[in-house]
This record gives structure tokens, sequence and C-alpha cells, in this order.
């Protein structure tokens, strides 16, 4: 990719149409990477260090089989800071695939940062979460429905950005940050700015098989809206 660009980057090769976005689209899970799919190891970058989350890879089969595109969003500002390359986040990335034995609908990583060494991705840039940039890029060139959408992260970045984008719902997961995370949501130390995660789950499999259940019997929060509309309605008569 060109580094100055702000625009993401798509992995072509997995495929996914290039179709306008919007309403009518297919529905989408949006993972983010380190702390969802692999260990939270700080600017992961090499081989080594890469280690999968438990039943990442049945979670990943589970939403497959239920029809939802498979994207991941991830910042890589390490990439700015000049702490590795684009080649090795790719190999990272290509080596992670691998071990859950799927193959991404899509790709999407910001290589800027703010406080970045390499000048010419030094920026604030609008695909960094908890922009939504990447999403609705996402989106848009995989034609995507983000109403009937998920986000599954484990930092409270993630669902800003899937809330700023209007992804339907998002799960955060208590796996790498999520715990500490869910710890200074509950101490009010976190701005929400005005959404948290709409469902917390223990890791990547227990958010799959909980949004498996939500396919089969209907979402919590509908329900709930539902129930109150119902008891409105009663008080009124
Ligand atoms: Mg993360």
């Amino acid at each position: 990719m060109t580094g100055n660009s702000d625009k993401p980057v798509i992995d072509k090769e997995a495929g996914g149409e290039m179709n306008a976005g919007g309403r009518g689209g297919k529905k989408a899970v949006f993972l983010d990477r380190d702390g969802v799919l692999c260990h939270e190891v700080g600017h992961l970058h090499r081989i080594e260090d890469l280690k999968v989350i438990d039943g990442a890879d049945e979670a990943l089969k589970t939403l497959k089989n239920l029809g939802y595109l498979l994207v991941v969003v991830t910042n890589q500002g390490g990439i700015a800071k000049g702490l590795y390359t684009e080649k090795e986040f790719w190999a990272v990335l290509r080596e992670l695939e691998r071990r859950l034995g799927v193959t991404f609908d899509g790709v999407y990583f910001c290589p800027h940062h703010p406080d970045g060494v390499v000048e010419e991705l030094r920026k604030d840039c609008p695909m960094r979460k908890p922009s939504p940039g990447m999403i609705q890029k996402a989106s848009e060139e995989l034609n995507i429905d983000l109403k009937r959408s998920w986000m599954i992260g484990d930092h409270i970045k993630d669902i800003e950005a899937a809330r700023r984008a209007g992804v339907w719902r998002s799960i955060l997961v208590l796996t790498g940050y999520g715990k500490e995370m869910l710890r200074r949501i509950v101490d009010g130390e976190v701005e929400l700015n005005g959404g948290g995660p709409h469902y917390i789950a223990q890791d990547i499999l227990f958010a799959a098989r909980f949004i498996s259940l939500v396919e089969e019997k209907g979402d919590p929060i509908e329900i709930a809206e539902g129930d109150r509309g119902e008891v409105r309605r009663r008080a009124r008569m």
C-alpha cells in the first residue's frame, strides 16, 4: 500500500466483491485482532509471539456458517512508530489465518500514529479506531449492511468505532484488554461518548455462540425494548 494514503488496506486476494455499500448488503462481524483473535502482547510482529486465543477457530467457523463476512479491523500504529514493517504485519496475519483455518473476507489496518517516527505515517488518521473510517470503508468496499453487523473487540476504542460507524451490535470480550476495560467502565474511568458495548462475553467463542443464539431466538435488547413498549401500552390502558 502507499503509506501516506488515508485509504485503509483491503486484502483483495481474500475476495470480497467491490460493490457499492449500504443497506441490503451482506452482514459482517468486524473483528479486532489483538486481544480477540490472538493474545495481546503489545506491537505483535514476530510469528514466534503469535498465540491464538483458545476457541477462536471454532468461533470463526460458527460465524462463517451463520453467513457472516469476517472482517479484521486493526490499528497498527507500530508501523508508524518504526517498530515493524507492513511486510511483518502481513506475515503475522497470514500465519494467524493459517492457524485459525480461515481466510478473512477483508483485512483493514491503519499504519498511522500521531506520534509516529516514520514521517509519512505520522498523523491523526480518520481510519484509526476509535474513528469509524476502517469500518465505513469496509462497508462500502464489501457491500456490508452495518445494520445487520456486529463488532467484537477488547477495547473501548473498538466499541466506539463500531458505534460511530453505525454497526448494529458490539460485544466487549474479556480477553486482551477486556477485563481492564470493564473495570474502568465500572469505575467510571472511561469516557463512553454516548454508548458502551451492547454485550459482554468471556471471549470470542462465547461471543460467537451468543450471536448464534440471537440469530435463533432474537436480540435481548430488542426483546426488552418490546417488553417495555408492552408495559407502557398496558400502563396507558
Ligand atoms: Mg485489541
